[in-house]
C-alpha cells in the first residue's frame, strides 16, 4: 500500500482511514467537479473494490469504504489515471478548499480556486482540518461551511479575504489574492495558532489575537444565502441522497447525462444546466424531502469508535421531522456527519443518547440516557410535535 495508512479525523486517497470494513478512501475533487469520464471512473472503483456506493462529505469530497489494503495500490493508480490524485499525502491535505458549486465562466472563482491549491502545494504547518473556501459566485452561499480562511464578496462584488471569526473582510485584487491568503495563514502559524498539530482561525482570533494591517478585515461581506434545497435552481438540478450516500449506479447514470458534475458541501450534486432529472436509485430531487435535513454517520458496527447504531434510528425520525428542523445522530461525540449545530442533536454514549437543542455534539445535553425506540415511539418529545 502507498503512503501511511492513519486512524484519524482526516482520510485521503493516500492515507486512509482504518474502519471495522476496511479502508475508507477520502478522494478531493480539484475544484469541486467531475467530468463525465472522472464520476464513471469513480462509480466503476467502487463497484470494483468497494461497497458499490460513494458518500458525499460536508466538505465537498467523496468517500468509498469497504477497501481491501491490497487493494490500495490499484486505486490509487486508477485515480492519478483519471486526474483525481494528488502527488503525494502532504499536498493532498493541504488542498482542503471548499469551492462554491455555483461559480459561472468568467467570474474568477474557478481559476482563484486553482491558484489557492497551486499556492497550498508549497505551506507547510497547517493543521490538517485547516480549510480554506472560495465563495465568489453570483451570490454566497457557503455560509455554514465551515473554514478557516475565506474568500467573499462585499455588496458592490469587490473581492474580500476574510479569516473566520472576523466580522468584516480585507479587500484584495485578483492578482494578489492567493499570496495575501497564505500570508494570513502564514501570520495564523507564527503567532501561534497551531498547537500539537491542531487549531483552528476562528478559536485563534477569539483567544485575542488580531492579524496584522493589510489582512485585518475592513470591509463586511455580503450575507450568506441559505443552503437550498434539492431540485431545480438557477445553474441547473440539485440531487440529493439519503445520509449523502450515493450508489454507484446512480453516479454513473448521472455522467452520463451531464459532461459536469459538481460537488456541493450539502451533500448534494450539482448537475450544472439541466432542468429535470429521471427517477434513479436514492436520488432526492424533491425539496419538499426531509432527507436531506436528516444527518446520520455510518455508527455501528460499520465505526469502531461507534457506540450505537444511527441510521436505522435517524431514518425512523425522518418522517415526524417538522419542515425546516434538521436533526443529527451521531455514533458518538465526534460528530462526523454533521460538525455544526443542529435543531436537535442525538449522540450514542454509553448510557443511551443524549438529547442537544440548537448545538453541535460539543454542546451540553439537554437530556441523557434517551432510549431510541422510546424517541420513535414519542417524537413530540424531541421535536415538540403531537
Ligand atoms: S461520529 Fe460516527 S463515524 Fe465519526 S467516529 Fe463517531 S461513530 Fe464513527
Amino acid at each position: 500500500m502507498n503512503g501511511g495508512l492513519i486512524k484519524g479525523w482526516c482520510p485521503g486517497a493516500h492515507r486512509p482511514m482504518a474502519a471495522e470494513d476496511g479502508l475508507i478512501l477520502r478522494i478531493r475533487p480539484p475544484g469541486g467537479r467531475l467530468s463525465s469520464a472522472q464520476a464513471r471512473g469513480l462509480a466503476d472503483l467502487a463497484r470494483a473494490h468497494g461497497q458499490g456506493t460513494l458518500s458525499l462529505t460536508t466538505r465537498a469530497n467523496v468517500q468509498m469504504r469497504g477497501i481491501a489494503p491490497a487493494d490500495h495500490a490499484a486505486i490509487l493508480a486508477r485515480l492519478a489515471a483519471l486526474g483525481l490524485l494528488d502527488a503525494d499525502a502532504a499536498a493532498e491535505q493541504a488542498r482542503n478548499i471548499a469551492v462554491t458549486p455555483f461559480w459561472r465562466a468568467g467570474d474568477g472563482t474557478l481559476e482563484l480556486a486553482t491558484a489557492l491549491a497551486d499556492g497550498l502545494a508549497n505551506l507547510c504547518g497547517l493543521p490538517a482540518k485547516f480549510g480554506f473556501m472560495v465563495d465568489t459566485g453570483p451570490a454566497p452561499v457557503l455560509g455554514g461551511t465551515s473554514a478557516d480562511i475565506r474568500f467573499e464578496r462585499a455588496t458592490d462584488g469587490t473581492l474580500l479575504l476574510r479569516p473566520d471569526g472576523a466580522t468584516q473582510g480585507q479587500p484584495v485584487q485578483t492578482a494578489e489574492a492567493v499570496a495575501r491568503a497564505l500570508a494570513l495563514a502564514g501570520w495564523f502559524i507564527a503567532s501561534g495558532g497551531v498547537k500539537d498539530g491542531r487549531g483552528r482561525m476562528r478559536t485563534h482570533l477569539a483567544t485575542g489575537h488580531t492579524p496584522p494591517p493589510g489582512l485585518a478585515g475592513t470591509t463586511p461581506s455580503a450575507a450568506a444565502l441559505p443552503e437550498p434545497l434539492p431540485g431545480p435552481c438557477a445553474a441547473g438540478v440539485l440531487a440529493a441522497f439519503a445520509f449523502g450516500e450515493l450508489q454507484a449506479e446512480t453516479l454513473d447514470a448521472l455522467a452520463r447525462l451531464s459532461g459536469e458534475i459538481r460537488l456541493t458541501p450539502w451533500r448534494m450534486l450539482l448537475l450544472p444546466g439541466l432542468a429535470t432529472l429521471p427517477p434513479l436509485p436514492g436520488l432526492i430531487a424533491d425539496p419538499a424531502s426531509p432527507l436531506p435535513r436528516v444527518f446520520a454517520c455510518t455508527g455501528a458496527p460499520g465505526c469502531g469508535q461507534a457506540l450505537g447504531e444511527t441510521r436505522a434510528w435517524a431514518a425512523g425520525l425522518a418522517s415526524h421531522l417538522p419542515p425546516g428542523m434538521c436533526v443529527h445522530v451521531s455514533g458518538c461525540a465526534k460528530g462526523c456527519a454533521h460538525p455544526g449545530p443542529a435543531d436537535v442533536t442525538l449522540t450514542a454514549t454509553t448510557a443511551g443518547f443524549s438529547l442537544i437543542r440548537n448545538g453541535a455534539v460539543s454542546a451540553a445535553p439537554e437530556m441523557e440516557g434517551l432510549d431510541p425506540e422510546s424517541l420513535l415511539r414519542h417524537p413530540e418529545r424531541i421535536f415538540g410535535i403531537c
